[in-house]
């Protein structure tokens, strides 16, 4: 694709987003000023504004851009908000949040998926972003409470763990349901020490596995 191209395709997937009303005015310009591209393979950059899911490494996708941008506004992001992101995966729902939060920890079980994400959000300059590798079951204690926690794979219920590090009143949206089959976009707020939530999409997500990948 060249810079035009590309330029064009950005923008028609800004439109197509914003008709859809998929999100507010703050979450689409954050969208449109993320180049996913980026995130994407030499193979697959072909794809990166169709609003579809695409692969990245280790077997993994990154999500469609519409549901990022349902699941960044279901988030209802401020400039003082702390957010954990559970399965960093390429970086761009990471890059994302970074725009429109005040810091992001975001934990990731592959390493190859981890580093590179780091490299990515550092050619953009996204400086309030910390990632680490390992099992997102068990959240990351050291700099909880948190204000936002966003889990970008599926689990049959969400980790106990991450109820414990949300602080009370926090939001946390995640997808619920089995491997393999349809799951429900959850949006949930913490009260009285559990969840209290809605769903908002029926989706689709990779696993959430247990502990830290032996490889790569
Ligand atoms: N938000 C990502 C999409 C990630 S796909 C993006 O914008 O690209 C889901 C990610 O969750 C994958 O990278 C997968 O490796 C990771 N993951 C799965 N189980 C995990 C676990 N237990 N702990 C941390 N990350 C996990």
């Amino acid at each position: 694709m060249t810079p035009e191209e590309e330029a064009i395709a950005r923008a028609e997937l800004a439109m197509s987003l914003r008709r859809q009303n998929v999100a507010g005015h703050k979450v689409l310009a954050a969208l449109e000023s993320v180049p996913r591209s980026l995130f994407l393979g030499a193979a697959h950059k072909a794809l990166a504004y169709a609003d579809r899911a695409a692969p990245i490494d280790c077997g993994q996708t990154v999500s469609q851009p519409a549901i990022v941008a349902r699941m960044t506004e279901a988030l209802e992001l401020t400039p003082d908000v702390t957010v954990l992101e559970i399965g960093t995966g390429s970086g761009y729902q990471t890059a994302i949040l970074a725009r429109l939060a005040g810091h992001v920890y975001s934990v990731e079980r592959f390493r190859l998926l981890s580093d590179l994400a780091r490299e990515r959000l550092a050619v953009l300059k996204v400086a309030n972003v910390a990632i680490r590798v390992g099992d997102g079951h068990d959240g990351w204690a050291e700099h909880a409470p948190y204000d936002r926690i966003i889990v970008t794979a599926a689990a049959p219920a969400v980790p106990e763990a991450l109820v414990e590090q949300l602080a009370p009143e926090g939001i946390l949206v995640a997808p619920v349901g089995e491997d393999g089959a349809v799951q429900e976009l959850m949006k949930c707020r913490k009260a009285d020490g559990g969840l209290v939530g809605e769903r908002i999409a029926d989706v689709r997500f990779v696993p959430l596995v247990p502990g830290p990948a032996g490889r790569l």
